[in-house]
């Protein structure tokens, strides 16, 4: 299904819009008899949050765009395939070509549509770990993929118009690469994947990631940044919002530290390491959605962590 025009949702400043809190999943179509239908491809969606700060969706992770009369900022750039309508609806609204391009991190749900933004964009940051990952993952799958020009270890900004937008590198969490973005006078933070609004989020250990630097991280960041700040989700589940408060980024540190004192127990218990990457239930948090494997994954992850102190 083609989609002919954007759809601007408008908002009050200080609500959380609907669009936000919308899940992606979208009713089927009815197909031809005995032929199950495929589900229509999602509307690109323009939310504004505030201040000239606002997000995108369709497919992949969440983009955070900031469009002012001096300059124009993109978070993440989706894949190739939306990437375009990301473009097309920015410039419906303005003919500035993009400043600045953030990756928050190197998987290709955030970094896809990198190629298709890159004439647009004067710059494509990212943190040094990120660019090493996209590297390593296009290596490997032999895909192409474009590499951000700019990159920082610890705290990378920019100023444009009268926003100062702020990225800073954590320590290794969903990945060894993670940024989150504040736009600091619109208070706004957008946190790539830190926080997958209850799904099992993923921890891609290969590319950096740790289940106890996770935890820390999300210690360190929640008191960090203003305790009215709205942080932006990369994923969220369906009737979860996109974006939300501190205290989802507690409620996601209890989660990790539930997998955790879970597999502290296990190892007591003698349980194996496969037996841990095929539990498909935490005490706890039975509601979480998405990829149930991704249980395993950061138990088994977990369990590696925790034989390094013996
Ligand atoms: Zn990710």
């Amino acid at each position: 299904m083609a989609w002919t025009r954007r759809d601007f949702v408008k908002a009050s400043a200080l609500a959380i819009p609907a669009a936000a809190v919308q899940s992606t999943a979208r009713a089927q179509q009815p197909g031809a008899p005995g032929t199950p239908a495929a589900a229509p491809p999602a509307p690109p969606v323009f939310t504004p949050l505030r201040r000239n700060v606002g997000i995108f969706h369709q497919r992949g992770g969440t983009i955070g765009w900031l469009l002012n009369s001096d300059g124009l900022l993109v978070v993440d750039s989706q894949f190739a395939d939306t990437a375009p309508n990301l473009l097309s609806g920015l410039k419906e609204r303005s003919p500035r070509s993009i400043d600045v391009l953030i990756n928050s991190h190197h998987h290709p749900d955030h970094t896809g549509g990198n190629g298709v933004l890159r004439p647009s964009a004067k710059q494509i940051v990212a943190h040094a770990r990120s660019k090493e990952n996209q590297r390593a993952a296009a290596e490997k799958s032999q895909a192409q993929v474009t590499l951000p020009d700019v990159t920082f270890t610890d705290t990378w900004s920019v100023t444009l118009g009268d926003e100062t937008i702020r990225a800073k590198h954590w320590g290794p969490a969903h990945t060894g690469g993670d940024a989150s973005i504040h736009f600091e006078r619109a208070n706004v933070v957008h946190l790539g994947d830190l926080l997958n609004n209850r799904g099992y989020p993923n921890v891609d250990a290969p590319a950096g990631a740790s289940v106890q630097g996770w935890i820390r991280v999300l210690e360190q960041m929640a008191p960090a940044y203003p305790a009215d700040a709205l942080y932006v989700y990369g994923h969220a589940e369906a009737g979860h919002p996109y974006i939300g408060t501190r205290a989802d980024l507690l409620y996601q540190r209890d989660y990790f530290t539930a997998v955790l004192e879970y597999v502290a127990r296990a190892r007591k218990e003698g349980r194996s390491r496969e037996e841990l990457a095929k539990v498909e239930v935490l005490p706890g948090f039975e509601h979480f959605g998405g990829i149930k494997a991704r249980l395993g994954l950061a138990l088994s992850v977990a369990y590696d962590e925790l034989a390094q102190v013996g």
